[in-house]
């Protein structure tokens, strides 16, 4: 049994659940202990012990903490690859590279915890100096969904650590594995005791709990924006600091002087790829009717080549949905589209194997119009629609009719066009000519309207949510 990690020891628990893998139902990868309500209490005691100890250690002490985390990861990138791609069920050079951002993730964040510094201003008042200080927010609760199991953790483990906070991370049920490899590497790295815990298990106990603690003086979750919206209004009574990051209903725009090579090349790598499970992806291809019949050809050749198969196995292209209930849902939309009345060109069925896995082919529906149940709610699977538009002005128009706004794409040659979506498009990331999936580490990411509240994670950006401000004022 993989234990709780909680002030510096490991907590085994009477309750355990089995991390299965969706390529192969009969390899139960391990059990790993499901924390109880006192297990949080117990995290959460040691994490307040913890913060002055850990808040007022030198910035090289932070630095060499979270430099030690990410050497080791990138050290170990194929071993927690394969670890990766067996729980989660992405595939391996997916998983492996998931691992490697993590890796770099610790070190630009072990970079910043160095760089932390605030300002020297000059008062309105003489004989006056102002400083502004950033200090830490305190004990920070961060709940990760399954689909990046180690990057989206270490995307907020990592800033929340560099700015002096300490940590309960509680990662999603269905895929512990990989956080549990962290949290013991977390454990080797020098932290003192309490500033980094782990409790695993269900979000209705566990992470009810931490988000209801009143300890707890932040919580970031990643996440549906059902239990988003639920968290908010949590942390809203309490008055805790909150940040979310939720689903998306992305369009990818094809005009009809795109490159086709680029467009369909983008399309199948932000609609399919990683099993379409990432909150960036290409759900809605928005294509003028120049382009679109070519288009549409192009995407349904391309996508019998595509290969479905075990996440593990050399030359897959697209691994196993993560779990039953994951590909009942995506089915359950198969059907809904068709009684729409949309086309349903390519794939939609359940794959058999010769082991026992959640596999589906890809889905491409065709003739679909930008009100129907598909083209609405997150489907979180390997589904795309196509929605045909007259021109430019619709397509732009259909991009921004969503309750989301994470990223959205174009594809053009025009400079013209390109430039007037990147100010236009009611989406936090923008993308041109590529898929809308795939960010860089150093940047802030996060989207508009469902898809995100409260500031930006990554990059500088990280700050905001993991500091607080203090002004300073001093007559020397
Ligand atoms: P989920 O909402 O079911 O669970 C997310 C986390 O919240 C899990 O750890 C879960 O145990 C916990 N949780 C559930 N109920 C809770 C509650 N009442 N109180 C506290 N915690 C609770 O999401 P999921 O199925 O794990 O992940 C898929 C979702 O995540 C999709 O909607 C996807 O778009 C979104 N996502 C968003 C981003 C982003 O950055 N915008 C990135 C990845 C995934």
């Amino acid at each position: 049994m993989k234990p709780n990690y909680i002030a510096g020891g490991w907590k085994e628990s009477d309750k355990v659940y089995r991390n299965i893998n969706p390529s192969d139902t009969g390899d139960c990868i391990d059990t790993y202990a499901a924390a109880s309500v006192a297990d949080v209490g117990s995290a959460v005691a040691a994490a307040k012990n913890a913060l002055d100890g850990w808040s007022l250690s030198t910035p090289q002490q932070k630095f060499t903490a979270l430099d030690f985390i990410g050497t080791e990861i990138l050290a170990r990138k194929d071993e927690l690859g394969r670890l990766l791609a067996r729980e989660e069920g992405k595939t391996l050079p997916e998983a492996t590279g998931e691992v490697v951002r993590a890796g770099q993730i610790f070190k630009f964040f072990a970079g910043e915890a160095v760089r932390n510094w605030g300002e020297h201003i000059s008062s309105v008042r003489p004989g006056v100096d102002i400083d502004t200080l950033r200090q830490p927010v305190g004990v920070v609760a961060l709940i990760t969904p399954w689909n990046f199991p180690i990057a989206i953790p270490a995307w907020k483990v990592a800033p929340a650590l560099a700015f002096g906070n300490t940590v309960i991370l509680k990662p999603a049920e269905l895929t512990p594995g990989s956080a549990w490899a962290l949290a013991d590497i977390v454990s080797r790295s020098g932290l003192p005791k309490g500033a980094f815990n782990l409790v695993m298990g269900k979000g209705s106990v566990v992470g009810e709990a931490l988000v209801n603690h009143p300890d707890v003086a932040g919580v970031s979750c990643t996440g549906s924006i059902g239990v988003g919206r639920a968290i908010a209004k949590s942390c809203a009574d309490r008055l805790a600091k909150v940040q979310l990051e939720m689903g998306g209903k992305n369009p990818l725009v094809v005009l009809d002087d795109a490159d086709i090579d680029v467009a369909v090349s983008a399309a199948i790598n932000g609609a399919y790829f990683s099993t379409g499970q990432r909150c960036t992806a290409s759900s809605r291809l928005v294509v003028t009717a120049g382009i679109h019949d070519r288009f549409v050809a192009a995407m349904a050749n391309t996508m019998q080549s595509l290969k479905v198969d075990d996440a593990l196995a050399a030359g897959t292209d697209i691994g196993p949905v993560a779990d039953e209930t994951q590909l009942k849902k995506n089915l359950d939309y198969i059907d809904i589209g068709k009684k729409e009345g949309a086309k349903l060109l390519y794939g939609g069925g359940r794959l058999k194997k010769i082991k026992v896995g959640f596999y589906m082919t890809p889905a491409l529906f065709v003739e679909t119009h930008n009100a129907m149940k598909i083209n609405r709610d997150e489907i979180f699977g390997p589904v795309a629609s196509v929605i045909r538009v007259k021109d430019y002005d619709e397509a732009l128009a259909a991009a921004n009719d969503t309750p989301f706004g994470l990223t959205s794409g174009i594809c053009t040659t025009s400079l013209k066009y390109a430039s007037h979506f990147k100010m236009h498009a009611q989406s936090g990331m923008v993308m041109v000519n590529l898929p809308t999936a795939g960010v860089d580490y150093h940047v802030p990411f996060g989207g508009r309207k469902g898809s995100s509240y409260g500031s930006r994670e990554q990059g500088r950006a990280a700050v905001e949510f993991y500091t607080t401000v203090k002004t300073c004022y001093t007559a020397p």
